[in-house]
């Protein structure tokens, strides 16, 4: 009995239980697709396809060089391996996107059409959309209610299942159209890509680890040092969730484990919570397909944005002169990654500040992320544009000064990635332009050459945006 396990989002062995079906029904072949036809203007960014190629070298090792991997259209793809390998089952890991929901369910009555089974089990959340529901039937809107009446007051994550003991596979057969994983193409040609790799352990290894340490070092203090973007309080899970390379059930049971232990309520509270606004992502995106694309509140349709690709181009680079802005989106450019507070801080800045449409934010993220997910990115840009459900108020506009200054106090993360500030004291490092100029010179500062005037006037563009605000409502 032959039983195809196709791995999307799901990247590894550990509480995999569509794998472990598959394992349990046959000899396993075990494939990945690249459709990036299918994904349309969603195809994975450049920072994403870098990750991509790292998972998928570490899984085909886990699975002994045996991860046969395909480039092209998977409606066509997986029919021909089904009849190609007189498959008996097709397994896989639910996926909500929804250009891959309307794939998926074309495949799945496809070879079932063929006499084949499907089985398609939960991976890669802890509540699927349509399992929280308010009274009415209908989705929540709010997160506390989705959160604590709807996902807790339902069944309580499954237990993780351990990798199948036994797992016997299927021969590769010849012509089947596989191709190597050079052949997919995921690396860039220039090699900006090189600056990822100190950063991450790209493998389902990789990820128990991080987990481990964070449990370890990140979770006690999680609540109050969260925002704090040099502390170590952020488990930086995030890729390894979107990818699948951990379950979320692996993660939310690892923190109920360490409060059993050791009494970290508070903690783990609020870490659960986070892992739930992932969810609650999931839901909105489920829910609302647009979500991408169109303001969940659709007055925001007619706001009026400013287009100075100047200033685009600038805060994409780390810019800005305003140096929390900058060090997040050079943190971003040099790991892929960025700390959550800052993201909020950049994205508030981008659509307020310099009112640019937040899908220019969210396009570059997109492509610069290593954990861009297009559920958590896209609620998360309309939730700092305020046009999202459950949003910040659009009036409510940070101040990247007080920010930094507040959630950076030290200047740490801020010298880190804006080296060219680091000798300026603490008083004049979270706005250089108001420096005397003796002091800019004994840091070894000249404005407006090693580093940037502000792009805006913090104040006149807040209160721009506000106008503008104002005008819509
Ligand atoms: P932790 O604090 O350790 O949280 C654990 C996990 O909970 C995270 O790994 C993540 O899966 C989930 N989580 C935490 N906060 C959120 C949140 N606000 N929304 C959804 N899930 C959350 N997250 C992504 O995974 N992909 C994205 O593309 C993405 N884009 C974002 C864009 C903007 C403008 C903003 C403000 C936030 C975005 N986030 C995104 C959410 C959040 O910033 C990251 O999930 C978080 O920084 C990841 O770091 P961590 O794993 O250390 O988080």
């Amino acid at each position: 009995v032959v039983s195809i396990h196709w791995f999307r989002q799901d990247l590894r062995l550990g509480d995999n239980p569509a794998f472990e079906r598959a394992a349990r029904s046959g000899a396993i072949l075990p494939i990945y697709i690249l459709d990036d036809d299918a994904a349309g203007e969603w195809a994975m960014g450049g920072a994403s396809r870098w990750w991509l190629h790292k998972a998928l070298q570490s899984l085909n090792a886990q699975l002994g060089g045996r991860l046969r991997l395909y480039r092209g259209k998977a409606t066509e793809i997986v029919p021909r391996l089904v009849t190609h390998y007189q498959a008996n089952a097709l397994s896989w890991s639910r996926c909500y996107e929804p250009w891959r929901m309307v794939r998926d369910s074309e495949i799945a009555k496809h070879v079932e059409e063929m006499g084949c089974e499907t089985i398609r089990l939960n991976g890669s959340l802890l509540w699927e959309p349509w399992t929280i529901k308010k009274k009415d039937g209908g989705p929540y809107k709010v997160f506390t209610p989705y959160y604590r009446k709807g996902c807790l007051q339902s069944a309580a994550p499954a237990v993780p299942i351990a990798v199948p003991s036994e797992l016997s596979f299927c021969s590769a057969l010849e012509d089947d159209g596989s191709v190597s994983l050079d052949a997919l193409d995921l690396l860039p040609e220039v090699p900006w890509h090189l600056s990822l790799e100190a950063h991450w352990d790209v493998s389902e290894d990789g990820a128990q680890k991080a987990l481990a340490a964070f449990m370890d070092g990140g979770l006690g203090g999680y609540k109050a040092g969260r925002d704090f973007p040099s502390k170590f309080h952020m488990s930086r899970l995030s890729p390894y969730l979107h990818w699948g390379q951990i379950s979320p059930n692996q993660v939310w049971h690892a923190a109920n484990f360490a409060q059993d232990a050791g009494g970290l309520d508070v903690d783990v509270d609020h870490f659960r919570s986070e892992l739930a606004w992932r969810e609650f992502s999931y839901s909105l995106l489920y829910y609302n397909h647009d979500l991408p694309k169109r303001p969940l509140q659709a007055k925001f349709d007619g706001f009026d944005w400013r287009e100075d690709f100047d200033a685009l181009t600038a805060w994409q680079k780390g810019q800005t002169g305003i140096p929390i802005v900058d060090a997040g989106m050079r943190e971003l450019w040099q790991t892929g990654y960025m700390h959550n507070r800052v993201r909020m801080i950049v994205a508030s800045f981008l659509v307020k500040n310099l009112r640019f449409h937040w899908r220019h934010g969210e396009e570059w993220f997109w492509d610069t992320l290593v954990d861009a997910d297009l559920a958590a990115n896209s609620a998360s840009w309309q939730w700092v544009a305020g046009c999202g459900a459950d949003a910040a108020p659009y009036f409510r506009i940070f101040n990247p000064v007080l920010q930094a200054e507040r959630f950076d106090p030290d200047g740490v993360y801020i010298r880190k990635y804006v080296p060219e500030l680091a000798a300026l004291p603490n008083k004049y490092l979270f706005k250089p332009w108001t420096a005397p100029k003796d002091i800019l010179d004994r840091a070894g500062v000249q404005l407006g050459q090693s580093y940037p005037e502000p792009v805006v006037d913090l104040k006149q563009s807040r209160e721009g945006a506000l106008a503008a605000f104002k005008a819509l409502s």
